[in-house]
């Protein structure tokens, strides 16, 4: 007991004492720190809690908070610049499909350039998109559509409404594909066919869908604000070219837009658009299977936006879904496979018509994770070549500068 300590501190006191004031002194000092901090971290969190409570409950803090807000957005201009830069600009105002997906509005792309925005879609929520990222909506002055589906037109009253409310006074103007060659067999129990309706007829139903709307906002705001003219929308229907063969819709200022037939079996006529300007190229697909039209009019393109589905990932949600009870929705959901493209599909055109950059869009499934877009890309390294492959995103605007082969990619808002 005692006897191996006592001599150790006695025998040699002049090595141990220093030693144990030594360390007595260190847990002193780091005693003191540590009471510093915790201090100053009661200090903070004290500054913060009556700061939060200054805010919260001080009106006139407030009032100058909203102020300073409202200043500094004001201030800062948005990129109504894009349209007149010399580059064309494609801006991705949805990137989704039908499947329910937060981080992704339904089919939408907005081309900027020479002095104009042409709407290409206007898939459900697309047009929040536009209005997030403060596009000049007022110079939208054409709208095309692919095709019919809901998920490519849901949002055509609200892009016609808002373009006119942030000051376009002109018609707008949609143009679009022709009803079906034939109207679907069936009827319904009524005798009423489907398939009957061409783009004029969507946009004569969407405009008066908003007929009361326009009327309400007129009256409110009076005609001076909103030239009554701006309101109307007029609908053209596309002239379907052959399959492989442009179809010249839009020119104006250099900027140069053609339809070509894609292949979304059942769904006819469905197109793709080829825009040009300033030497640049950029092909948006549509909604298409692999088809060959595709690779034809992107040949050497700068961008290509493609859709893509891919098919071993809805196959695990059919089977999911099927097994869980739902057959009927399996069934519709496998039924999806055949009329879209995969990203391994895309890849092979991209690499085949020497694509600087590919980018999916009317991404299907919806990506909730990395995990779950490894899975999506899987394959496409082996057969991108020398396309570059990016998974396109709502908000993603890629510029083509004049006089330059770079395609920028970056962010709005
Ligand atoms: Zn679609
Ligand atoms: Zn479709």
């Amino acid at each position: 007991m005692g006897v191996t300590s006592y001599p150790r501190f006695c025998a040699n006191s002049e090595n141990n004492r220093p030693e144990v004031v030594r360390l007595t002194g260190e847990r002193i000092m780091a005693g003191r720190g540590m009471k510093i901090l915790g201090g100053l971290v009661v200090a903070v969190a004290a500054v913060g809690v009556i700061g939060y409570g200054v805010v919260m409950n001080v009106p006139a803090v407030q009032d100058t908070i909203m102020k300073r807000t409202i200043a500094q957005r004001l201030a800062t201009s948005g990129p109504a610049a894009l349209l007149d830069d010399g580059a064309l600009h494609v801006f991705l105002c949805g990137t989704g499909s039908p499947m329910p997906d937060m981080t992704r509005a339904n089919a939408c792309s907005a081309i900027m350039a020479g002095g104009h925005m042409v709407i290409i879609d206007t898939g459900p929520g697309s047009w929040r998109r536009i209005a997030e990222a403060r596009l000049p909506a007022a110079k939208i002055d054409t709208i095309l559509l692919t095709h019919l589906h809901s998920d490519h037109i849901g949002d055509l009253g609200e892009f016609a409404t808002q373009s006119w409310i942030a000051g376009r006074s002109t018609p707008l103007d949609v143009r679009g594909p022709t009803a079906l060659p034939e109207p679907a067999a069936d009827t319904d129990s009524q005798g009423k066919s489907f398939g009957t309706s061409s783009t004029e007829d969507v946009v004569k139903g969407f405009a008066l869908a908003y007929n009361s709307d326009a009327a309400f906002r007129i009256l409110h705001h009076g005609a001076d604000h909103l030239i009554p003219d701006g309101a109307d929308m007029v609908g053209h229907n596309i002239v379907t070219p052959d399959y492989n063969v442009l179809q010249p819709v839009y020119e104006r200022d250099g900027l140069k837009i053609s339809a070509f037939l894609v292949d979304h079996t059942p769904i006819k006529p469905a197109y793709g658009y080829r825009v040009e300007y300033n030497g640049r190229v950029a092909v948006l697909s549509g909604d298409t299977a692999k088809t060959e039209s595709v690779e034809r009019f992107s040949k050497d393109a700068d961008l290509l936006v493609h859709e893509a589905l891919n098919k071993e990932m809805v196959q695990m949600i059919v089977n999911g879904v099927t097994t869980s009870g739902n057959p009927r929705l399996g069934d519709m959901a496998h039924d999806t496979l055949d009329y879209h493209a995969s990203p391994v599909e895309a890849a092979e055109i991209a690499n085949a018509a020497g694509v600087k950059l590919l980018v999916y869009s009317h991404v299907v499934p919806p990506l909730p994770n990395a995990i779950a877009e490894r899975m999506f890309m899987r394959g496409v390294d082996a057969v991108q070549g020398d396309a570059d492959v990016k998974i396109g995103y709502d908000g993603m605007l890629i510029t083509m500068p004049a006089g330059s082969d770079k395609v920028e990619v970056s962010k709005l808002p």
